[in-house]
């Protein structure tokens, strides 16, 4: 009985103390305004953003984005581009942000579908392997241009498998790595295709491009994100992958190397905490977590939620308000 009490107890106190953090974290984002704006701006020589969510929403521009990008520049910042969406490559990414009135430089831009391609460059992956893509052309693309052969992705769109009795699914035992992002038109051929080049190809790599749960491919609604395709594979491989999109820190590296900027003048904008904020923590950026995209304001302040960004805004375009207020 005695026992049960002290239980309860410890249990009451476990909950006060949880609540008390929760407080603290709640507490720790500060809404940006005129009192914190300026310390932000002055002290932040690069921003790197997020791209769904942040500067558009499916092929919509996000209200204001387009000044607010042209401000920064005009004020001197340095842009980064840093999306986890790996189904165009870096100059298909340029191409957008053109359609949609805004210039970007494909230097600017550094996509999942890149960090792929660098990540098996720096890891010195022999050039006569081939690569197995399940996603989309944004993949083969930037592999093709760092110099490996790459095949898969809408290239296998259309195929189907044959379960007849004693048929054999063949597979190029030459695949040193399988590389899995969003891909809308995955299907059973595919998955089987990457399930057995990583169960069967001695020391064939598993790479995902990012584990996003969903995003914003439509301007009106949520879609499933490339971490739904990355789970198939995991579940049939029962392997876990390397992940070169956010939060890993894999794309920092090269970030850091071509603007030689320490982390802490670098400022994270996007709007998912667990890889947009948290890449940010990571590398040791500050964070600016924006409203415009799939987090909202009760997200943020749920006491479950542990990933508190530095500030918090409705969108991008505030920082262009609060520099004009
Ligand atoms: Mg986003």
């Amino acid at each position: 009985m005695q026992q049960n009490k002290e239980g309860a107890e410890s249990g009451a106190t476990a909950r006060a103390h949880s609540f008390i953090d929760s407080v603290v974290l709640m507490s720790s984002s500060q809404g940006l305004s005129c009192h914190n704006f300026r310390d932000l701006f002055d002290s932040v020589e690069a921003f790197l953003f997020d791209c769904d969510g942040v500067i558009w929403k499916g092929d919509e521009l996000i209200d204001g984005a387009s000044q607010t990008i042209h401000m920064l520049r005009s004020k001197g910042k340095k842009l980064v581009f840093v999306t986890n969406n790996s189904w165009k490559s870096r100059s298909q990414y340029a191409e957008k942000f053109k359609s949609l009135g805004i210039s970007v430089s494909q230097d600017e831009i550094f996509s999942s579908s890149f960090a792929a391609a660098m990540y098996l460059k720096v890891n010195s992956f022999p050039p006569q392997n081939k690569v197995y893509v399940i996603g989309g052309d944004g993949i083969l693309d930037e592999l093709q241009l760092a110099g490996f052969t790459a095949f898969g992705g809408p290239g296998d769109a259309d195929k189907t498998i044959d379960w007849k009795q004693n048929s054999i699914f063949e597979h190029d035992k030459s695949v040193g790595a399988v590389v899995v992002g969003i891909d809308p038109k995955i299907n059973y051929y595919k998955l089987q295709y990457g399930t057995l080049c990583i169960r069967e190809n001695p020391g064939c790599l598993f790479i995902a491009t990012n584990r996003d749960a969903v995003g914003h491919m439509t301007a009106s609604q949520e879609w499933p994100g490339a971490g739904c395709m990355v789970a198939a594979i995991c579940g049939s491989t029962q392997k876990e992958p390397v992940v070169v999109g956010k939060p890993s820190t894999f794309m920092m590296e090269f970030l850091l190397k071509k603007f030689n900027l320490s982390c802490s003048k670098m400022c994270m904008v996007g709007d998912r905490l667990d890889t947009d904020i948290l890449f940010g923590q990571n590398a040791g950026c500050k964070t600016l977590l924006v409203l415009s995209g799939c987090t909202t304001q009760s997200d943020l302040q749920d006491p479950s939620n542990n990933i508190q960004p530095d500030y918090y805004a409705s969108k991008i375009s505030d920082m262009l308000d609060l520099l004009e207020a």
